[in-house]
């Protein structure tokens, strides 16, 4: 998505040769007008796929997920940091490595918004090594939802999780495709549009 990746370049910043911040217009400050064009590309690409339902996680991906749903017309249900497996029967949970924060955290879902009736696009900010969105599918499947694809909105395509996702045979769209970014300078993969 060209808008996208020219805002990466004019605003991202590489504070390291893995990491990418998007602070000014993702994940800190929000630019709505962007995010109104990235929930629309991601219905242009999902829409004929009969979806009910988007999960994302908690905090980023909230924002995004909300302003794509209002394309889709559905409801938004985010997954929870930090759950305890101990709250009872009525949480999916499933243990995530974070990549940024390099450790290993609880996620959890209410069993009363996940169930078996559910066709669900999962949206989230970015894609690394992929762990987050292991989790995301692990509570899917206890909820014995269909994922019909995951919607990302910066791949770091140097790190494997994008590899893994589309090796399961999963429905995988990032906006943008992050080549490399050593010595500060962002380069990106060529795609099909
Ligand atoms: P993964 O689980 O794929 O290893 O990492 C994805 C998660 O880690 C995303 O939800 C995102 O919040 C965070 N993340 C991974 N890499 C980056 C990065 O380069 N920049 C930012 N801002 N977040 C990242």
């Amino acid at each position: 998505m060209k808008l996208l990746e020219e805002r990466i370049l004019r605003d991202g910043k590489v504070p390291s040769d893995d990491i990418l911040k998007v602070d000014m217009f993702l994940n800190h400050q929000i630019d709505v007008g962007l995010l109104n064009e990235i929930g629309k590309e991601f219905y242009r690409l999902f829409q004929s796929a009969h979806i009910n339902k988007i999960l994302t996680i908690e905090a980023s991906g909230i924002g995004i997920a909300c302003i794509a749903a209002q394309y889709f017309s559905v409801p938004v249900v985010f997954a929870k940091k930090g759950a305890h497996r101990n709250v009872g029967g009525n949480l999916y949970t499933s243990e995530v490595f974070s990549f940024t924060k390099n450790k290993s955290y609880l996620i959890g879902v209410s069993k009363d918004y996940l169930g078996p009736e559910d066709h669900v696009l999962i949206i989230d900010d970015f894609l690394a090594n992929g762990r987050a969105l292991i989790g995301l599918k692990d509570i899917l499947d206890q909820a014995g939802a269909k994922l019909e694809g995951i919607g990302i909105v910066i791949e770091k395509g140097f790190q494997p999780g994008g590899k893994l996702i589309r090796s399961m045979g999963i429905h995988l769209e990032s906006l943008a495709i992050v080549e490399s970014m050593q010595n500060g300078a962002v380069t990106f993969a060529l795609q099909d549009c």
